[in-house]
């Protein structure tokens, strides 16, 4: 249930709402917009009398969620979330809004070298946010799994000689603390979006997360994963779609286009497709990339790495900076036909 507060309620009327719902062992999930505040109701699948609230003093009125994901919703908030994932003043770096989110990187970082290199190429190109993986999810584990530490020092260093924001993976709930002091957003891979501890760890602590789609998770098994973070008191998640597994192989994976008009009716929470995973191959990475933003993706997720062919992970899908530049150049003219920028 999402209790609607009159605009221009008061802060004691706010909190006697709280502290009412708080009375039935329900959590209180309140948003305030700049119009009214709203308050989420979440606890456990016990009905509430809503007309309790209703006649209590400041409320609208209330509306019941009866989807299984709540502060995920668009039932919820109706408004597209918009945050800011690195600053907070006139140069922060936001999504959700008007101008997309380009994120772009190595899959991995393998040098400080390879990281710095790749951080400057992709912003001049137009990126606003760094990507590399510090801890790597291999299939294998003989297969390269990452630099952890160094590597997150690296990105560190990248973020100060560039601005740009840093995006990289956290593994495991006990890994949170030390990626939170170095990186920006905390991505959680496709193989952990179910992992319910790690998703209560990123929602305690309150740095934006990007939450990638499991390869054989369905749409609302994402938003669920979501709520898990929300419902820890983390707004701030971006939703990834990076390719299901189908029968097809001439691709890595099927980038289900879909998932991005579904998840913007359903949820209020931005969408960012990644290109790369999804297709597995880099001659189809941007058209992959402007399918995402004529759908309405608020950003895209993109491997760029200074020399594909000796990338330690992920090469075939791995753009050059000139064909990264190339496919910025391509998606600018799709984003302004769809009245927005890069
Ligand atoms: C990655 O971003 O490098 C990655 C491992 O992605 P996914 O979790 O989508 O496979
Ligand atoms: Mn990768």
């Amino acid at each position: 249930m999402v209790v609607i507060m009159k605009s221009g309620a008061t802060v004691k009327e706010i909190s006697a709402v709280v502290a009412r719902i708080e009375s039935f062992n329900f959590r209180a999930h309140p948003i305030y917009g700049e119009e009214r505040t709203i308050i989420g109701v979440v606890g456990n699948d016990r009905p509430l009398d809503r007309t309790v609230f209703e006649l209590m003093s400041g409320v609208e009125t209330t509306v019941p969620i009866l989807k299984p994901f709540k502060l995920a919703s668009r039932d919820f908030k109706k408004e597209n979330s918009m945050f800011s994932i690195l600053g907070t003043n006139g140069s922060s770096v936001k999504v959700g809004g008007n101008d997309l989110l380009l994120i772009a990187g190595p899959c991995a970082a393998e040098s400080r070298q390879q990281v710095l290199e790749s951080a400057h190429a992709v912003k001049e190109a137009g990126a606003r946010a760094l990507r590399a993986g510090a801890y790597k999810p291999r299939t294998s584990p003989y297969s390269f799994q990452g630099y952890g530490e160094d590597a997150l020092k690296w990105m560190a260093e990248a973020r100060e000689q560039t601005g740009l924001a840093v995006v990289t993976e956290v593994m495991a709930p006990e890994q949170v603390p030390l990626v939170s002091q170095y990186t920006n957003v905390m991505q959680i891979g496709a193989r952990n979006m179910q992992n319910f501890p790690l998703l209560n760890a990123v929602g305690a602590c309150m740095k934006p997360v990007l939450l990638k789609r499991g390869m054989m998770s369905t749409i609302e098994e994402l938003l669920m994963a979501a709520e898990y973070i929300l419902s820890n008191g983390n707004y701030n998640v971006m939703l990834c779609e990076r390719g299901i597994r189908t029968f097809e192989t001439s691709t890595r994976n099927t980038l289900d286009i879909n998932a991005v008009p579904v998840l913007k009716k359903l949820s209020h929470l931005p969408v960012i497709v990644d290109p790369s995973h999804a297709t597995g191959r880099s001659e189809y990475v941007t058209a992959a990339a402007r399918a995402a933003i004529a759908a309405g993706a608020d950003g895209l997720i993109v491997e760029v790495h200074p020399d594909p062919s000796s990338a330690l992970s992920d090469g075939a899908q791995s753009l050059t900076p000139e064909q990264f530049n190339d496919m910025v150049r391509q998606t600018r003219r799709i984003a302004a036909a769809m009245d927005r920028s890069i």
